[in-house]
């Protein structure tokens, strides 16, 4: 397992600048090593507001609270406003619904019939029309209308359930072009964008990542991944609670989720949460009985990563 780190800066999160919008021209980004300028362990009730330079040296989430860094290729997002940009907190990756339905393998972005989808990355359109072969999934016309775009860095972005398509496959695609227009055909409640970022083989259904450490983060968010392990450095499921606490320690938002389906484990995080705003946060689990909780940072447009082995 490698850990992409960078610095933690324990400084006002209005310092921190959000990423500019990515592009598929550039390799997958080498990041620099870097580490905390302090261990996390005990945050400052007031937090300092001058800024701060971190000193380069490795940051391990294995043996920090956490960590931060600039995070890996980004999408741009394939809603844009004024329509809802916003990935649905009702219906998450890898939720079932409390276990009523199949693991969730993509997001939602709930919007009009209509309403454009656009490319998240440049790439080439490798299907565009009705998913009647079940291709990309075990079920015929289960994502209805499909566009699926291959990019650089053998990933994939799929887009479902579409009413209007107006790419075809083998076609060129830029960065944020339309391909077609949100609809809920397949298996779809309601008028929704399904969107799927998928890494490696794409025509297997069990290769796609958590679409919201993909997109970029709107100003002044970030992003969490979190990872529960065993002493075997086996995945373990756990319902996790995230409150944002301001610098006098009251609850300003909570979040809840949920670790993935074993099925879907298959990055380096078994839970994720993308648009978080910039701030402090804790973070607390019950496992085998016992609370366990962490202090920890989110920075606009960076991406923080917790990683917990329960003993
Ligand atoms: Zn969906």
């Amino acid at each position: 397992m490698r850990w992409l780190c960078a610095a933690i800066f324990l400084a006002s999160c209005s310092t921190a600048t959000p990423p500019a919008t990515a592009t598929f021209s550039a390799p997958t980004p080498t990041l620099t090593l870097l580490a905390p300028t302090q261990t996390a362990t005990s945050l400052p009730t007031s937090l300092p507001t001058s800024t701060q330079t971190a000193t380069p040296i490795p940051c391990d989430p294995l043996t920090a609270d956490f960590c931060i860094s600039a995070g890996g290729i980004l999408f741009q997002r394939p809603i844009l406003p004024p329509n809802n940009d916003q990935v649905d907190r009702i219906y998450p990756y890898a939720s079932t619904e409390r276990g009523t339905r199949d693991p969730h393998h993509g997001v939602e972005f709930v919007n009009p019939l209509g309403t454009p989808v656009y490319t998240a990355g440049a790439g080439v359109v490798i299907f565009a029309g009705p998913d009647d072969v079940a291709i990309y999934s075990p079920w015929r016309m289960y994502y209805g209308n499909l566009v699926v775009i291959e990019h650089e860095n053998n990933l994939f972005t799929l887009y479902a359930h579409l009413s209007k398509i107006v790419v075809q496959a083998g076609e060129t695609v830029k960065a944020g072009e339309q391909i077609g227009e949100v609809g809920q055909s397949g298996v779809a409640i309601g008028s929704h964008l399904h969107f799927e970022v998928r890494r490696g083989d794409v025509e297997d259904y069990s290769s796609t990542m958590n679409p919201e450490l993909w997109l970029t983060p709107r100003p002044s968010f970030g992003m969490l991944a979190f990872a529960l392990f065993d002493a075997e450095m086996r995945f373990q499921r756990a319902a996790i609670t995230l409150e944002q606490r301001s610098d006098a320690d009251e609850i300003l938002n909570v979040y809840y989720l949920e670790t993935y389906h074993r099925s879907l484990a298959l990055g380096e995080e078994n839970a994720a949460i993308g648009d978080l705003p910039a701030g402090r946060y804790r973070l607390a689990f019950i496992y085998n009985g016992k609370m366990y909780e962490r202090q920890i940072e989110v920075e606009s447009g960076k991406r923080t990563d917790v990683v917990i082995i329960a003993r």
